[in-house]
């Protein structure tokens, strides 16, 4: 995959892209990121790439022109091939006005060959760019930052986790919170085994070596190598805390018999 940035900032992804997963899976030759500077595509001595916003208002906007000169050299395909699905490219703005990112999202773009993502910053980015030019607005959350490269960052990381191959072990992102029911089964082996994957849900707790820290102990559960106990006690885990922390993934998640009699216990439980 090829994800190209588009930034004010060029020096900003030195650092959180030089890391763990998203480096491996670049020395690996599954993915390669280059970074382009905004200003460069600029006409006057300044580089100036902002502007003041018609109408009046607060702030500066970013300017059109240096976003797409910038990417006609990329050589993407049109957009309408883009958007028809003709090609495996997709051109995101990044906005907190977007659709949200989510880990479905991930998934759908991590199939793709090439991925562009433009940075906005000030007070957002000139409209014609999110109407004639991007695919898709994408926000990573319901806040403000001061600019979209946090975003791409995060967007480049869950996105590469999920190239083959770039996980040492594969079958551990299929397991993990949000991952959908479809994605978990399209991979998974069938072969028995103590791990349950998330079905939407929040992940299961994890726990490792010593057992007893500081006689803070791993539940005994875990210890007794009964495979279908674990997994049993695991999924109970994972709906308790999506029931917690996250409950509004249990409206979409496909419930069995068994975690819709899980789910009232824990619920009567607290009543
Ligand atoms: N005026 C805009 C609004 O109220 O929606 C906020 C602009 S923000 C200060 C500047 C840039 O940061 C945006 O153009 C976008 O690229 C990026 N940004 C801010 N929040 C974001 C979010 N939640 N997700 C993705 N990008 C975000």
């Amino acid at each position: 995959m090829k994800a190209d940035i588009l930034t004010i900032f060029p020096g900003f992804f030195s650092g959180p892209l030089d890391h763990g997963i998203t480096r491996r899976a670049c020395e690996m030759g599954l993915a390669k990121i280059e970074v382009h500077d905004l200003r460069q595509f600029t006409h006057d001595k300044h580089r100036t790439v902002d502007d003041r916003p018609f109408g009046g208002g607060e702030g500066m906007v970013l300017k059109p022109e240096p976003i797409f000169d910038c990417l006609e050299p990329l050589g993407l395909a049109s957009r309408e091939q883009r958007l028809s699905g003709a090609v495996r490219e997709s051109l995101i703005l990044l906005s907190a006005q977007g659709q949200r990112f989510t880990q479905q999202v991930a998934a759908e773009l991590a199939v793709l060959d090439r991925i562009v993502l433009i940075c906005g910053r000030y007070e957002g980015v000139d409209e014609r760019v999110a109407d004639f030019l991007a695919d898709r607005e994408l926000s990573i959350g319901d806040y403000v930052l001061s600019g979209g490269e946090l975003a791409a960052a995060v967007i480049i990381e869950a996105v590469m986790r999920l190239l083959p191959g770039a996980v040492g072990n594969e079958a551990s992102t299929r397991q993990e919170s949000f991952t959908s029911h479809e994605q978990t089964t399209r991979t998974e082996s069938g072969a028995a085994d103590s791990t349950c994957g998330s079905g939407g849900l929040l992940d299961y707790p994890h726990y490792t070596r010593p057992a007893d820290f500081r006689g803070m102990t791993v539940p005994e559960v875990l210890l007794n190598g009964d495979h279908q106990q674990i997994r049993k006690w695991r999924r109970q885990q994972a709906l308790e805390k999506t029931l917690r922390n996250r409950p509004d993934l249990l409206e979409g998640a496909p419930l069995s018999d068994e975690d819709a009699k899980i789910l009232a216990r824990i619920k009567a439980g607290r009543e």
